[in-house]
């Protein structure tokens, strides 16, 4: 029972959000980052060799081509799943990416961040999750640091759901163009959802340049958390970071 219940929330976690498996892993104690591959074979993947987040460091020079973007306005609902807030997107906005179209299906933060860029922790960061057709997986994420105030997490932020299993609705679609930054060069890693199930074959694309997030801003978002969603950096192993 156990095992479908964490089976089929691993699927929803992409599309909708997964509130269920809230009862079985966590950032702390006996369900934290250590054991989440020993909670549930389903999770063997969290002991692997190609995990995320990791520090991204020792640069490849690999003349990396633009990403195609196509983001239109489609986040139409905010949920807090009790891992994270996420916006869940209506289909309609995608990234190319090696030739294939990643459709956009949420996006969701961490604070702290779980990427570092050269030693550099963050204290907030999103991750855009897409998959393509056959259900491959591209990340692209964005680094905030603490400055000014960002216009685009208010209409998310104004609409925080604020416990475990909370959701609240959009009147008007939000857009993840307004968290991205202008200049969209980024890095290059292969890794892999950074929680439970943890699967591998996950392409991250993170953004160089970061936004800016209030203290406020950061604040609201840690607080409906009550504790870091961050996962801990991973080895790096063989990998390589493209730049
Ligand atoms: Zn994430």
């Amino acid at each position: 029972m156990k095992k479908n219940i964490i089976t089929i929330c691993t699927i929803a976690t992409l599309a909708t959000g997964c509130a269920t498996n809230s009862a079985h892993w966590g950032y702390s104690g006996d369900e934290g980052p250590k054991n989440w591959a020993t909670i549930s074979t389903d999770n063997y993947a969290c002991s692997g060799k190609n995990q995320s987040p990791i520090n991204l460091t020792h640069f490849i020079q690999a003349d990396l081509p633009s990403i195609k973007f196509n983001y239109q306005a489609g986040g139409n609902e905010i949920i807090n799943n009790g891992h994270t807030v996420q916006i869940n997107y209506q289909s309609g906005s995608s990234i190319k990416v090696d030739g294939k179209i990643f459709n956009l299906l949420q996006f969701h933060f961490h604070t702290p961040s779980e990427n570092n860029i050269n030693n550099k922790s963050f204290p907030l960061e999103a991750h855009l999750v897409h998959a393509d057709k056959n259900g491959e997986l591209a990340v692209v994420a964005v680094m905030f640091k603490e400055g000014a105030a960002n216009k685009g997490l208010e209409q998310a932020w104004a609409m925080m759901p604020k416990h475990p299993g909370d959701k609240n609705t959009f009147d008007h679609a939000v857009n993840v163009n307004n968290i991205m930054p202008l200049n969209r060069d980024y890095y290059r890693f292969n890794g892999s959802l950074t929680t439970p199930p943890c699967s591998e074959g996950v392409r991250w694309l993170v953004m160089k340049q970061a936004l800016t997030a209030s203290k406020q801003q950061i604040a609201t978002f840690s607080e409906v958390l009550h504790e870091p969603n961050n996962r801990p950096l991973q080895k790096i192993n063989a990998r390589t970071v493209l730049n």
